[in-house]
């Protein structure tokens, strides 16, 4: 996926928190208002802070911006619980308290995740409200999409790294193509369906012969 840099300049070699232990969560907020990530990172310095505190911000038209480099601590999810240590933040403009999420800004959001979890261990999605006492990311976040994009990608259904794909594909393809899958007379490859050890054999049977 497509991931915009801003060339933002950090106040200094680190920030004071270091780096992170390890990153194995994602912490979902919004900002509560609108603008670009060089207004977050102003308003995060002008708090004292290294610079902006999210590691990404993805903005409504479906543009996402790199915040704050992964490997640094973030400032995001709140002093006390120890998840600036570990995790991802990701910051999604708008205020999700009144605001609904545009199509563009859903579909960048989830594909971040999945370009997250392909490079990182995720094993845990939060919401900033889940890590402190606030509303963040809002009412109407869409956090079911999240929830559930998160199960798929856990569960290997979906090809980490972009939009959802059929990880399958290229084997059906091929299964078709090599005449190893046949599927009924009306043509419905039942796919979804277990095999019974018979139906194994004949497979590699046909992709054996398949290969000559
Ligand atoms: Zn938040």
């Amino acid at each position: 996926m497509k991931i915009l840099d801003a060339g933002l300049t950090f106040s200094g070699a680190a920030p004071s928190a270091g780096v992170q232990e390890k990153i194995d969560a994602v912490v979902l907020h919004h900002r509560a208002g609108a603008g670009d990530v060089n207004s977050i990172h102003a308003q995060h310095l002008a708090q004292g802070w290294w610079g902006i505190g999210y590691h990404y911000y993805v903005r409504k038209n479906g543009e996402v911006w790199r915040g704050r480099p992964e490997k640094y601590a973030g400032s995001h999810a709140g002093a006390s619980n120890g998840y600036n240590l570990h995790s991802i933040g990701v910051c999604f403009e708008g205020n999700f308290e009144k605001d609904t999420m545009p199509d563009a800004q859903l579909t960048a959001g989830l594909e971040l995740l999945a370009d997250i979890c392909s490079r990182y261990e995720i094993v845990e999605l939060k919401t900033h409200g889940e890590l402190a006492a606030t509303a963040c990311p809002g009412k109407n976040f869409p956090l079911a999409k999240f929830r559930s994009r998160f199960s798929e990608i856990r569960a290997g259904d979906v090809q980490t790294g972009g939009t959802q794909t059929d990880y399958s594909a290229d084997a059906v393809k091929w299964a078709q193509e090599s005449g190893v899958l046949l599927g009924t007379p009306g043509g419905d490859l039942r796919l979804d369906e277990a095999a019974t050890r018979r139906e194994v054999l004949v497979f590699l049977y046909r992709a054996l012969n398949a290969e000559k």
